[in-house]
């Protein structure tokens, strides 16, 4: 269970996050959706320990991890796979999944991330900046991917990629849930994320206004009022 307890958090004294309680328990897809600008990559900053709170609790299965660094969290499990993809453009597809699986078997990951996405393993040798989106956006899922993370963050997976391409991210998360993973994903494409969502948060200007089940949601009225893409 990943749980943040009444988190208020931001930038150089301004805050961004104010009070806000969010629960992702093992095994569960939960969506966070809201406008721009409402603390969405600032709440998966604080859950992945890239940003300490100025008030409340990170707590992971149950213990109070608030302030523990991110690497110490990402040896908890906890994966954040950030807006903007967080690979290296310079280093070759291969040196790019093993830079993530550094300790573990270097051949096993590869397999790993090429039986994901298949296409990856034609690229191998190839720099990741010279993917397309669609690929270094599987580059950044997998090399989540081969450490086996518990947790995993998602912030716009679908950003700016063709529908096609998305359905294969989205049908790759539904793996990783299905193996288990928890997930808590950011996404614009609001009927994708509550295709796939067990729990869904709407946060606005940095308060969660509602919480609970999709069905539960007013989806025609919210959703438009929040996101509008579908
Ligand atoms: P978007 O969908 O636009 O990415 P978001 O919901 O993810 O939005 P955040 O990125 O968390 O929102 O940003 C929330 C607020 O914090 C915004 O007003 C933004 O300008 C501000 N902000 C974000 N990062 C920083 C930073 N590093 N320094 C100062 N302010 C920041």
């Amino acid at each position: 269970m990943l749980e943040l307890r009444q988190i208020t958090a931001g930038y150089g004294g301004t805050a961004v996050l104010r009070d806000v309680s969010l629960w992702a328990p093992p095994n569960s897809v939960v969506a966070l959706l809201g406008t721009n600008g409402a603390g969405k990559t600032t709440l998966l900053r604080v859950a992945s320990g890239l940003l300490e709170p100025t008030v409340g609790q990170l707590l992971l299965d149950g213990e109070d991890v608030t302030g523990s660094q991110p690497h110490a969290l990402a040896r908890r499990g906890v994966c954040h796979v950030p807006e903007g993809r967080g690979i290296f453009p310079n280093l070759s597809v291969r040196d790019n999944i093993l830079v993530q699986a550094a300790g573990g078997n270097a051949d096993e990951a590869v397999e790993k991330a090429v039986s994901a996405f298949p296409i990856l393993g034609k690229k191998l040798t190839q720099s990741a900046g010279s993917l397309s989106g669609g690929q270094q956006q599987m580059l950044a899922l997998c090399r989540a991917y081969v450490t086996d993370p518990a947790y995993v963050l998602l912030d716009e997976v679908s950003m700016g990629l063709a529908p096609v391409v998305v359905d294969e991210l989205f049908e790759f998360l539904g793996k990783l849930a299905a193996q288990g993973a928890t997930l808590l994903l950011v996404e614009q494409y609001v009927s994708r994320a509550l295709d796939l969502a067990d729990y869904v948060y709407l946060i606005n200007r940095g308060h969660i206004e509602f919480a609970g089940e999709p069905t539960e949601l007013d989806s025609d009225s919210l959703i438009a009022q929040y996101v509008g893409a579908s």
